[in-house]
């Protein structure tokens, strides 16, 4: 297999996703949380691990303004184990339910 460069690579992926045959879908799994799965020609992607990371990121960001990032992370990391799969997916139900699409935004814009 020769080296593909990233701009080869990023073609490869357009492309990939330009088949189709991706499903958005929860996945469930006692033990890790999935993020996706290939099965053949089939893709599913569960968005819901990364989204639970992200809003308890930035709740506790929230809530706890004077905590560092790096304590931040690891409160995280330690809250979605002890959630666990069940407790991430009512998380991101709670979440769906509140959430409300906004414009692009600049990191350049933030106080
Ligand atoms: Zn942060």
């Amino acid at each position: 297999m020769p080296h593909l460069s990233l701009p080869e690579l990023a073609d490869i992926v357009r492309n990939e996703i330009k088949q189709g045959q991706i499903t958005e879908a929860y996945i469930h799994d006692p033990a890790f949380f999935v993020a996706g799965m290939t099965e053949g020609q089939r893709v599913t992607i569960n968005p819901v691990p990364d989204t639970a990371d992200v809003c308890i990121h930035e709740m506790l960001h929230r809530h706890f303004p004077h905590w560092s990032e790096s304590y931040v992370r690891l409160r995280t990391r330690a809250l979605l184990r002890y959630l666990g799969d069940d407790g991430i997916r009512r998380l991101c139900r709670l979440y769906d339910k509140v959430k409300k699409p906004g414009r692009a935004k600049s990191m350049e814009d933030a106080g």
